[in-house]
């Protein structure tokens, strides 16, 4: 097997489709329909999930059913559900729902730190303290992941500082963060700018720098994730279609699409997991149960090139 030297051989992909697509789509997909998401996306290969956030229901009602999926989630060996949670009280609830991680985002942009959760960014460091004494506190082995989100600018305050990333991730490490993430949610980044900024972050958090979180509002997406591969970053999040958009663009693409992203990948020879059939049939149900939502991503238009389709042959 022809392998490029110094990228990963294996990559996670986590779907987060069910948190970060769905959470500002103005409709509500039925539980049913998540949980075969869910059994579809596990049949795919898909083994690490972000299932839902526990904010108050009237907040986000698309997302209302986080615990059912969460209790599903535990009956399928080996899959790692992953929940957003804003606070204390959602991080109580994932504990209680024994997920497996909990996320809790850690905006390096003041201005959209104060207008997402009303709180700096060293007020949300706080509460990351104190939610990891309350995990440790109960014996909870839901894992505490950061992800800094708007890492690479922000529609609101527009340049975010390299450095000031830097200074967060340490705090947050410092507060009990077990495992980090750098997110470009509003599309801001390209690949000079995540590889120079996994680098800087890298010897701070070390192995704990574990996720890469791009949205291709603007195309960058899989030219990110290929800088932070080069950086040595092996776990990504994605969205099946790229759904999730952005809420200050409207019909802008969302999160890299995962069936794009997976592709890319098996093209180059690292491995995913994922059955790019069994993720293209659960695209089409997507595009069903989310009808007339705009969708992303190029493999299904285009479908895998002859060179894939003889190699899977043999
Ligand atoms: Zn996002």
């Amino acid at each position: 097997m022809t392998h490029l030297s110094g990228l990963p051989r294996q990559v996670v992909i986590r779907e987060v489709g069910l948190r970060d697509g769905l959470q500002i789509l103005p409709r509500t997909v039925p539980t049913a329909a998540k949980l075969e998401w869910i059994r579809d996306a596990y049949d795919a290969g898909q083994r690490e999930m972000e299932l839902g956030s526990f904010v108050p229901a009237h907040l986000l009602p698309q997302l209302a059913d986080t615990d059912k999926l969460l209790a599903y989630a535990k009956t399928l060996p080996g899959l790692k559900a992953s929940v957003l949670v804003p606070n204390l009280k959602g991080a109580e609830r994932a504990m209680e729902c024994e997920a497996d991680s909990m996320l809790l985002p850690l905006s390096a942009s003041h201005a959209h730190s104060l207008a997402n959760l009303r709180k700096t960014p060293d007020q949300v460091i706080e509460i990351i303290a104190r939610i990891r004494d309350a995990r440790d506190a109960q014996g909870s082995h839901t894992r505490i992941e950061v992800g800094i989100s708007t890492a690479f600018g922000c529609t609101l305050q527009g340049r975010v500082e390299p450095a000031e990333v830097v200074r967060l991730v340490k705090a947050a490490i410092d507060a009990g963060a077990e495992a980090i993430g750098l997110a470009d949610t509003v599309g801001y980044a390209d690949p000079t700018m995540v590889r120079s900024l996994f680098e800087a972050v890298l010897p701070i958090a070390g192995d704990k720098l574990n996720c890469g979180h791009f949205h291709d509002t603007r195309g960058l997406g899989m030219a990110n994730v290929y800088a932070a591969l080069q950086a040595g970053i092996s776990r990504f999040d994605a969205c099946l279609a790229g759904i999730g958009g952005c809420p200050h663009a409207p019909g802008a693409s969302g999160n890299v699409a995962t069936e794009d992203l997976a592709y890319m990948l098996a093209s180059m020879n690292i491995e995913t997991g994922q059955d790019f059939n069994a993720l293209l049939a659960l695209r089409r149900k997507i595009a069903r149960w989310l009808d007339g939502e705009p969708l992303h991503g190029a493999l299904a238009r285009a479908g895998l090139p002859k060179t894939m389709l003889q190699e899977r042959a043999e």
